[in-house]
């Protein structure tokens, strides 16, 4: 699987099974797939997609990683019709998603796949930012909006928004909106919508909420479930066997050992990662908790630093980490076995992406054999064991992330670009485009990665300097 819009090279021709050319879809749209790089259907697609496109509803077993949102995305731009006159921008799509985070990826794929189509507009409505630019943008009108199930229901109850026209309701992630307690503005929704729709719903785990929500709004839904695989070959699984008192201190042994840029650890429970992030931190780490409790605003900044190298280890728990998107993933580490082997195979199936291998190092206590056997039976084969005594210190000193990250006051509202930072940061402060990281722009502050080496004087130089004309303050954020 890509990553970005650059092709890959054609290495092997798909199967024909997999190819999109089974599809009823435009040449226009094929011919943009190719330009993607999408040369063959992922299995969740290839599962999914005849029947999307045939207009049944569908209850799709799938998580981030997957190509779910191409599924979606693909069926919903199928279905639009674009010539009719009388209503040229009624909207006859809706995605709902848990949130902003997701929705902004939502939006970005849906946006690259409507380009063989002139004039599609795609539209996003999240919580958190003002509603006047959104009304504004209603006005307009939207082919497929994507949208967080409060601030779309804002929408509707002021009559700013419609949806008489719509062909097409998908819920992506749908387990985590039940989580979130979004159930009600859910059905809310979905009683606004017409009855003659399709309703895709993708979600990674059934609770029962799930059935109650295909049984209120779904017609004859067919339910589609791919089997989650090991990619063996790209992931190097160890396991290592533990006592309880020794579970924390043993994941800093991991650490120093494998002195992975990034890692994410999975634990069972909230308690559990604060006891760790607590441990790690004590040793020097740069690590940071993600979990339900955090506000969105906390929740974007740990991610900002995670995703743009300045953390080393992301702890979180299952279902804080779904919906999670990183690229250069060096290891997951599994400090609790989790009872669910599919979901351990969800959790390892963030390292080792595209061309490069990861890292897969499990620790289990004689209380979780239970759970390491069931493991081996989806995989099919045995686990791998190491002595913890192997694990000794790699040279190199404490382990530090590569990057450190700037938080300028301003954002989008004072209209700064990532190329105003990256501007003031290679021009009068000097400094080299290839000691520049990631730059995040939200609403109201910026996030800069920048070398570890250089952070003091960037700091210093940001501050002494100006971003788009303007004196601007820059903090360090601390990991
Ligand atoms: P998702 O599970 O929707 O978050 O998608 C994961 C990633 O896979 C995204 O970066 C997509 O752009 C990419 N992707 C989706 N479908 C394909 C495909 N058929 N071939 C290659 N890459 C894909």
């Amino acid at each position: 699987m890509t990553r970005s819009d650059t092709p890959s090279p054609p290495v092997e021709r798909p199967a024909d099974g997999d190819s999109f050319n089974r599809l009823a879809l435009s040449p226009a749209q094929r011919a943009n797939l190719v330009t993607l790089g999408y040369l063959a259907m992922t299995p969740v697609q290839a599962a999914s997609l005849p029947a999307a496109l045939a207009g049944d509803d569908l209850i799709v077993q799938a998580q981030t990683g997957s190509g779910k949102t191409a599924a979606f995305a693909l069926a919903l731009l199928a279905r639009l019709k674009l010539d009719d006159q009388s209503q040229p921008f009624a909207v006859q799509a809706l995605v709902l998603c848990p949130t902003r985070e997701l929705a902004d990826q939502v939006s970005t794929e849906i946006r690259r796949l409507a380009r063989s189509e002139d004039n599609v507009k795609t539209l996003t409505l999240c919580g958190g930012v003002p509603l006047r630019n959104q009304l504004a943008s209603l006005e307009h009108g939207a082919h497929v909006i994507v949208g967080t199930p409060g601030r779309v229901l804002d929408h509707l109850d002021r009559g700013a928004l419609r949806l008489d026209a719509l062909r097409t309701l998908v819920l992506d992630e749908a387990d985590r909106m039940l989580d979130m307690g979004f159930l009600d503005d859910i059905a809310r929704v979905a009683k606004l919508c017409p009855r003659e729709r399709q309703t895709l719903l993708f979600s990674a785990t059934y609770p029962d909420g799930i059935a109650q929500l295909a049984q209120q709004f779904m017609r004859a839904p067919k339910t589609v479930k791919v089997r989650a695989q090991v990619d063996a070959a790209h992931i190097e699984q160890r396991f290592y066997e533990v006592k309880d008192s020794e579970r924390l201190h043993a994941v800093s042994l991991l650490l120093n050992h494998f002195r992975p840029a990034s890692a994410l650890a999975f634990c069972n429970t909230k308690q559990q990662c604060r006891d760790l992030v607590d441990v790690l931190k004590a040793q020097g780490f740069a690590a940071l908790a993600l979990h339900g409790e955090l506000e969105q605003r906390e929740r974007d900044q740990v991610l900002v630093q995670f995703a743009n190298r300045s953390c080393s280890v992301l702890v979180a728990t299952d279902v804080a980490a779904r919906g999670l998107d990183i690229a250069q993933l060096e290891a997951v580490i599994n400090v609790d076995t989790t009872p669910d082997p599919q979901l351990h195979i969800h959790r390892i199936g963030r390292t080792g992406r595209a061309d490069a291998t990861g890292l897969a190092l499990s620790l289990a206590s004689l209380d979780e054999m239970g759970s390491v056997g069931r493991i081996e039976q989806v995989q099919g084969r045995e686990v791998t064991w190491f002595p913890l005594a192997e694990l000794t210190p790699a040279p190199g000193g404490r382990l530090l992330p590569p990057m450190v990250t700037l938080q300028i006051v301003g954002g989008r509202k004072e209209k700064i670009r990532p190329g105003d930072v990256l501007g003031a940061l290679t021009g009068e402060a000097g400094f080299g485009a290839a000691q520049i990281g990631k730059i995040n722009v939200n609403e109201f502050s910026t996030y800069v990665a920048v070398d570890r080496q250089i952070a003091k004087q960037a700091l210093e130089r940001l501050a002494a300097g100006r971003v788009k004309g303007k004196k601007v303050k820059v903090r360090l954020v601390q990991e």
